[in-house]
């Protein structure tokens, strides 16, 4: 099968233990949910090409496999992440409350332009929300993160938080904010991309030169 994308963009599923991350990450590969019949320990990763605003992203995605249990998620986890799904649990108060620490550790410990979206989980579970949907936005507009409310179990969402962290990211890459070629910042060009910059890239440059203004 042909792999050819433009960009391939590090993504992590961050959050308090429980929330459904593995869930998220499950139902967004395969499109189903994943019951506790079929847990398996150690599926830690998965990627899927997704095809945002006219461009092939190739999302390497992740997945702490249970290391948040032990308040342990190491730095090299972290390390050139370019986009985050940050998780919490609608019906979990305690899993909102957590969120600022995540995010601490996230900013510190990845690349320093992350472009992370908050995800309120379970939103099937609305008789047991403890917490709304308004506390959570206000929460995302002051830290500068992208919100959502999905749900793993009916897949409500799941692939728009990834899609829609992709496009912030090739939004700032067009718009010049983010570097593909810096060091860390956890994205990668794919052939497709490669093939089309050569060429154009060099000319650019040239007329550049040439011009001396
Ligand atoms: P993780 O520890 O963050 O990876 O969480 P898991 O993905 O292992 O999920 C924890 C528990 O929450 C499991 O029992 C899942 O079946 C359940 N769960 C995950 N996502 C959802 C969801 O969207 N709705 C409901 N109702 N349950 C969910
Ligand atoms: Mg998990």
């Amino acid at each position: 099968m042909s792999e050819t994308y433009d960009f391939l963009f590090k993504f992590l599923v961050i959050g308090n233990a429980g929330t459904g991350k593995s869930c998220l990450l499950h139902q967004f590969i395969e499109k189903k949910f994943k019951d506790d019949s079929n847990h398996t320990i150690g599926v830690e990763f998965g990627s899927k090409i997704i095809n945002v605003v006219n461009k092939f992203v190739k999302l390497q995605i992740w997945d702490t496999a249970g290391q948040e249990r032990f308040r342990s998620v190491t730095r090299s986890y972290y390390r050139g992440a370019a986009g985050a799904l940050l998780v919490y649990d609608i019906t979990s108060r305690e899993t909102y409350n957590a969120l600022t620490n995540w995010l601490t550790d996230a900013r510190m410990l990845a690349s320093q332009n992350i472009v992370i979206i908050l995800c309120g989980n379970k939103k099937d579970l609305d008789a047991d929300r403890e917490v709304t949907f308004l506390e959570a936005s206000r929460f995302a507009q002051e830290n500068e993160l992208m919100f959502l409310e999905t749900s793993a179990l009916t897949g409500e969402n799941v692939e728009e938080a990834f899609v829609q962290c992709a496009r912030k990211i090739l939004n700032k890459i067009d718009s010049g904010e983010l570097d593909p070629e810096r060091m860390g910042s956890g994205i990668q060009y794919g052939d497709a991309t490669l093939r089309q910059l050569r060429s154009p890239r060099r000319a650019q440059a040239q007329s550049a030169q040439e011009c001396g203004c």
